[in-house]
């Protein structure tokens, strides 16, 4: 395949060039794909130089007067071009420090620095005038930087440069950065997503507490730590996973060591005389049996008088707006040792009766089963008794007793996994519990 120039060289030829270019995709293997892309991009960087000698040209040209005696460079850009005001101001700031830098315009040219880059370098090098008086001193250290790095790596380089550079009083990065923290709880379908920005002091107090928490963690989780026992422990039970990735690692350490001692301590304020905390609402009939479900009548007047909410396993705060649905089997779970108040509803979802706070398991029970279980029962887990939570074999609101014979220590892990995977658990002839694993064995520690 050839082009053929026809005259002088004009985009045309280019854009035909890149449609030719397009119908070829199809042929290629995976490391010309790969060899095109590096050629692409900076590809894409020439054209960005040129497109900003343009801007240059459009400027120098005075154009812009013609259709409007009152116009300026950007309001041309914003008219002609439909651009926004940012985008115009950020060509014509290229278009000036291109001049000024011949060498990072020649870069651009070349394909060798993207114009990303070249809008990094300029916002941070030019931000303030002692930046702007030193900038052409560094600028070519700056040109074989942005050749070697990420974007990111060239922000955060320039941002130290600009700390130097700045005197002191006149730095407004952190002060402008902590004007913009927020933080945002998202409540999605099935959970929550936090969404935060923190200036730096702040942030660097959650680095710092986040990095204790993970290392108390890896203490109090050693199965996390050891991985040769972790791989025993998988080829044993090899449906169980027992290895949590780093991210559910710091969720963990985040809710076991720094959310649940804020919450336990007693510290936070109270509303309304409640102390801060979760509660699950849930319909005993449900708790009961499960399996059963209202008829589809009984669904939709209370779909139609909107008490449905009621009927419904929920979590929710006690002291202000979060409310979200569970499933059943997390109800239960929840349930199974917790600090519960019995709210009897009637069927038109009225309280009727409203009982005390009482803890499931009672103080003596939990130390005889301390005594008895040593920590989580769960195979290959050692989690100490202080981490663990009672477990009903059979659940109180089917009839099991809160008895020692009916209980069980695991960890919140294990026991959440016992749970929504239904992993039985039975007493042996000595009283000792035994997790029953799909390899039908038995195993504890
Ligand atoms: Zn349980
Ligand atoms: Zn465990």
């Amino acid at each position: 395949m050839s082009i053929e120039l026809s005259g002088p060289p004009s985009l045309d030829d280019a854009a035909k060039l890149l449609t030719a270019l397009q119908a070829s995709l199809g042929s290629l293997s995976g490391p010309d794909a790969s060899e095109q892309l590096a050629r692409a991009t900076a590809l894409a960087a020439q054209v960005d130089a040129y497109r900003v000698a343009l801007v240059a040209t459009i400027k120098a040209s005075e154009v812009w007067r013609d259709s409007d005696p009152n116009g300026t460079p950007a309001s041309f850009l914003r008219r002609e071009h439909v651009m926004d005001h940012r985008q115009a101001k950020a060509d014509l700031r290229t278009a000036n420090a291109f001049s000024r830098f011949p060498e990072l315009e020649q870069a651009c040219q070349e394909g060798l620095v993207s114009r990303a880059k070249v809008d990094t370098i300029l916002s941070i090098g030019l931000r303030t005038t002692h930046r702007d008086a030193a900038l052409s001193e560094f600028m070519s250290i700056f040109v074989d930087l942005a050749q070697r790095v990420t974007i990111t790596d060239l922000k955060h380089t320039l941002t130290l440069w600009a700390n130097q550079i700045d005197p002191i009083p006149d730095t407004p990065g952190d002060d402008a950065a902590h004007a913009r923290r927020e933080l945002h709880i998202r409540q999605l379908g099935d959970g929550f997503k936090l969404d935060g920005f923190f200036g730096p002091d702040q942030g660097m107090k959650i680095m710092v507490a986040i990095n204790a928490a993970l290392d108390l963690h890896r203490c109090e989780h050693p199965d996390a730590k050891d991985t040769a026992k972790a791989q025993r422990a998988q080829a044993e039970h090899g449906n169980y996973r027992i290895t949590n990735s780093t991210a559910a690692q710091r969720a963990d350490a985040f809710i076991d060591v720094i959310i649940d001692p804020a919450l336990e301590s007693g510290a936070l304020p109270t509303s309304g005389g409640a102390p801060a905390n979760i509660c699950v609402t849930i319909p005993f009939e449900r708790l009961a049996n499960p399996q059963s479900r209202p008829s589809n009548s009984n669904l939709k007047a209370r779909l139609i008088d909107g008490s449905l909410r009621l009927f419904a396993a929920t979590l929710r705060t006690t002291n202000g707006p979060g409310e979200i649905a569970i499933s059943t089997t997390r109800a239960q779970q929840l349930s199974c040792d917790a600090s519960v108040q019995r709210i009897l509803l009637t069927p038109a979802g009225k309280p009727l009766d409203i009982g005390r706070r009482t803890r499931t398991i009672p103080e003596q029970l939990r130390t005889a089963l301390t005594l008895r279980d040593g920590g989580c029962a769960f195979p290959f887990c050692d989690k100490p008794p202080g981490w663990t939570e009672g477990h009903h074999i059979q659940h109180w609101s089917q009839g099991g007793p809160t008895s020692l014979d009916n209980l069980v220590l695991l960890c919140s892990r294990h026991h959440h996994q016992v749970h929504s995977q239904r992993i039985p658990i039975a007493l042996d002839a000595d009283g000792i519990p035994r997790v029953i694993t799909e390899h039908r064995h038995s195993a504890r520690l």
